[in-house]
């Protein structure tokens, strides 16, 4: 070999060396970011999930605190001692709930003073509660029942409720604003791996044009060709796999990061899921996990397959892991397969959608025979993988969607909470005012509901009896409205509902309905008979009773406290101002 020749030979070598090593690194680069954005996925549903606990426990500590003030009540009135067992039990599981917040929320400062504000409101009720037991066990009845009548009791009760409401509140600002910047933080990164995906391939393509000329140029001599041949083979191959990966995460993951909901990520996975598993046929089943069973969301290449089946009927559900049907029976071994039009012959499999072991769904392939596809265990490889990353952005979206319910609706009764009320009716009487200047506005209507002497259930029967009044009596408000009303719980045993574009006629038409329908309910907890239940309705109209939520709630209320006086069980119109 020439001195020219071997120089020349060298020179490639270095080169390509060089831009083997660069491409290299930017996989490497590469590989970093995708390890990066799924721990910022996990990140985020660890927040998410640590939103939901202190949420619970918050929630578990204001229904500990009644079932004290219950068992208290209980006692006081019945001076029965077995209603001191609940009252002691409650206290105790609210010390513990108290601990585990202040664990929950040790690394955040801005709560330690929100913290000490409900120790102190729960210190004061705890104190007139015990008050009153001991007043109690001196004998001394009726001062005893005196005080649980007064405001004060209501007051330091009132004080508790508004620390865990605001302790509450804090704690979902806090977690929406970290989500909002992890997904900012997830969209940067998946940009930024679109571009080194570019840059691999700009690498490889240089790569190879290096080596083209190399050969055509005959510089090379025979050894250091099947050297160059070996290493780019197995670069391209690296690089190709890679570079499939990360598109698939890169272009479907990126969207899901941003949907809303639920039925805007089905959307998209419509579109993007059938390219992106490489597969003809196929179908996503979406877990249902209160009826336990996967429910079909929509399918492609026009195979039929079962509109749902349970996790018995499923191997790669019982196994846990991706399961494709046996190649030689001719029969699918998974019995939600057999009743459709698959067969084994066509490539038939089952892939888990889960996240952090939790069941999301199942996805359906049904491909081309197996011997057609000579890269099988690539697109298997990155079939798998791209699931894996499409679970774990669908797991975080379902949690974002539970902190968002968790944070609108009461945990007690599935209806809207206060906080929703205060800002939807806002709204409503805002869009009131508007549309009534247009002049094709009905009117608003706002009812005040009030259970009727609520507390002889829970005195009588017990907490967990008083909580499925009001539940049943919530399920009646539900049902009574349409999509546009919104039915809250206000507080306690008082509920409320905005009826929008609705005259006052008809709205007291509504109003009756539904204390009608509260007066049919039959309740037989453990086959006692708690009687008949009944609610008294107040009922405000805009603009005739005020212009502002706070004037149709006063008007509302006023007019409550006048069908209470009437004798229960009554609807009353507030007269207008
Ligand atoms: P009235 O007809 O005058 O409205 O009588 P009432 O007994 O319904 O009225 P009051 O407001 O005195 O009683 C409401 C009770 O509701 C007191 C409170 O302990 C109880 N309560 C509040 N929230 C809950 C809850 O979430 N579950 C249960 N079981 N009871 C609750
Ligand atoms: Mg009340
Ligand atoms: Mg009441």
């Amino acid at each position: 070999m020439s001195y020219d020749r071997l120089n020349k030979s060298k020179r490639f070598r270095n080169l390509t060396s060089a831009v083997g090593v660069v491409l290299m690194a930017a996989i490497f680069a590469t590989a970093i970011l995708t390890e990066r954005s799924l721990s910022r996925l996990v990140d985020s549903r660890e927040l998410v999930t640590h939103a939901l606990f202190v949420d619970k426990t918050i929630r578990d500590m204001m229904s500990q605190m009644l079932d004290a003030e219950t068992g208290q009540r209980g006692y006081l009135l019945s001076g029965r001692a077995p209603y001191l067992q609940p009252y002691y039990t409650a206290l105790a599981q609210m010390r513990q709930s108290r601990t585990a917040l202040g664990s929950a929320l040790s690394h955040e400062p801005s709560a330690l003073e929100q913290l000490n504000v409900l120790d102190k409101a729960i210190a004061a009720k705890l104190q007139d509660l015990e008050h009153t037991v001991s007043l109690k066990s001196e004998g001394r009845s009726d001062e005893g029942v005196e005080l649980i009548l007064t405001d004060t009791a209501n007051q330091t009760m009132n004080a508790v409720r508004e620390a865990l409401r605001s302790l509450e509140t804090n704690q979902i600002l806090r977690t929406n604003q970290q989500i909002a910047k992890d997904e900012r933080e997830i969209r940067n990164n998946y940009l930024i791996l679109a571009i080194s995906v570019l840059v691999n391939l700009l690498l490889l393509a240089g790569l190879v044009q290096r080596f083209r000329n190399a050969v055509t140029q005959g510089d090379a001599d025979q050894q250091v060709m099947d050297e160059r041949n070996v290493e780019l083979s197995r670069l391209l191959a690296e690089a190709a796999t890679r570079n499939e990966q990360v598109q698939c995460l890169s272009g479907l993951n990126r969207f899901l990061q941003s949907c809303e909901d639920m039925d805007e990520a089905v959307g998209l996975l419509k579109q993007h899921l059938p390219s992106l598993m490489r597969s003809a046929n196929g179908a996503l089943y979406l877990m249902e996990a209160e009826q336990n069973q996967f429910s079909q969301s929509f399918t492609w290449g026009g195979k039929t397959y079962v509109a749902s089946f349970a996790p018995g009927a499923c191997w790669a559900a019982r196994l846990g892991q991706p399961f494709r049907q046996p190649f030689q029976s001719g029969s699918a071994s998974c019995a939600h397969l057999q009743s459709g039009q698959s067969d084994a012959h066509n490539n038939v499999q089952c892939l888990p959608l889960m996240a952090h072991g939790e069941w999301l769904g199942m996805v359906v392939l049904e491909a081309e025979l197996v011997s057609e596809q000579p890269e099988i265990s690539e697109i298997e490889g990155s079939r798998r993988f791209a699931i894996e990353q499409v679970g774990l952005s669908i797991g975080n979206l379902k949690l974002r969607e539970s902190l968002r319910q968790a944070a609108i609706r009461d945990v007690l009764t599935g209806l809207y909470n206060r906080r929703f009320f205060d800002e939807s009716s806002q709204r409503e009487v805002i869009r009131a005012l508007r549309l009534q200047a247009q002049g094709n506005y009905a009117g608003l209507a706002l009812m005040m509901i009030d259970i009727d002497h609520f507390k002889r259930f829970n005195d009588q029967y017990g907490h967990d009896v008083g909580d499925q009044v009001l539940r049943e009596v919530a399920q009646v408000l539900q049902n009574q409205t349409r999509g546009s009303d919104v039915a809250a719980r206000y507080g306690g045993e008082e509920f409320t509902i905005v009826l929008a574009d609705i005259t006052k006629e008809l709205a007291l038409g509504r109003a009756q309905r539904v204390r009608e329908a509260v007066e049919k309910l039959v309740l037989r907890p453990s086959g006692k008979d708690v009687g008949v239940i009944t609610i008294s309705i107040g009922l405000a109209q805009f603009p005739a009773n005020g212009s502002t939520v706070e004037d149709l709630l006063s008007a509302a209320d006023k007019a409550l406290y006048e069908a209470k006086n009437a004798g229960r069980n009554r609807v009353v119109v507030a007269t207008d101002m």
